[in-house]
């Protein structure tokens, strides 16, 4: 129902927080948290409201750059904690969040259990996390002197397998300067700041950080780094686009 993501210099888990409060008013059953710090995924998640898992997350220390949320209203599996976002693969390597429907959920599902990969979840969303780790381990290893991303392909081949309605955000241990973001057909847009960047389904949860916002159009992937943004298609090509300067008051 509600995505936030975070990429820069600033602890990541405040500023996620209160992006899925600016969210609320959408309505949600569950909501969590996913960061990368010291090479693993740290993913808290919380049935109710965002105070369970504001309190579940003042019990641990806080200080990874880069992170996810999600306020969840369930479509695929009951509303309980092991089906609220984020979903991870088997090895816990790939957190993803996801707003909409993955229409061809059983089929990846059924597929990806006989490679091996184990679900815990009843939801659509939890094949997306072991779709990107089943073409991550399929790339050939990449050069040093490569500038492409192995993250951003695995999951550029990844959505090319996704029929339905979504918006989604990955984040990955393996690579903990990345965020990328996917737009199908459910809002999703970027928010850019100085050496930081910030990603909401909506713009209220972007505003109070940044006004120059550049909302991704459907079927771009786009992935945030410390140094910037890079927009692409399904396809792969690079595509050219600026933010836009908003000026309301949020
Ligand atoms: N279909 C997904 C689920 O049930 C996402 C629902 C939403 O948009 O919050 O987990």
């Amino acid at each position: 129902c509600g995505i936030v993501g975070y990429i820069g210099t600033q602890a990541a888990t405040d500023i996620l927080l209160a992006g899925l409060e600016k969210l609320e008013y959408r309505g949600y059953d569950s909501a969590g948290i996913a960061t990368v710090w010291e090479g693993e995924v740290n993913c808290v998640r919380a049935k109710g409201k965002l105070h369970n898992l504001r309190s579940k997350l003042e019990q641990i220390e806080a200080p990874a750059q880069i992170g996810i949320g999600h306020t969840r209203w369930a479509t695929h599996g009951k509303p309980e904690e092991y089906n609220a976002h984020p979903h991870m693969d088997t090895a816990k390597r790939v957190a993803v969040v996801q707003n909409g429907i993955i229409e061809n959920y059983r089929e990846l599902r059924e597929e990806l259990k006989g490679k091996g990969h184990q679900f815990v979840s009843e939801t659509d969303t939890e094949v997306i996390p072991h779709l990107i780790a089943e073409f991550l381990k399929n790339l050939p290893p990449s050069s040093p002197s490569s500038s492409s991303s192995p993250l951003l392909e695995a999951i550029r081949q990844a959505v090319n397998h996704l029929q339905g309605a979504f918006a989604i955000a990955v984040i990955s241990a393996d690579y903990p300067d990345e965020l990328i973001l996917v737009r199908q057909q459910a809002p999703l847009a970027i928010g850019f700041g100085q050496g930081e960047f910030f990603c909401a389904s909506d713009t209220p949860a972007i505003v109070a950080y940044t006004r120059a916002v550049l909302p991704l159009e459907n079927g771009e992937i786009a992935r945030l780094t410390p140094l910037g943004v890079e927009i692409y298609n399904f396809a792969g090509d690079r595509l050219k686009k600026q933010p836009r300067l908003l000026n309301f008051n949020p």
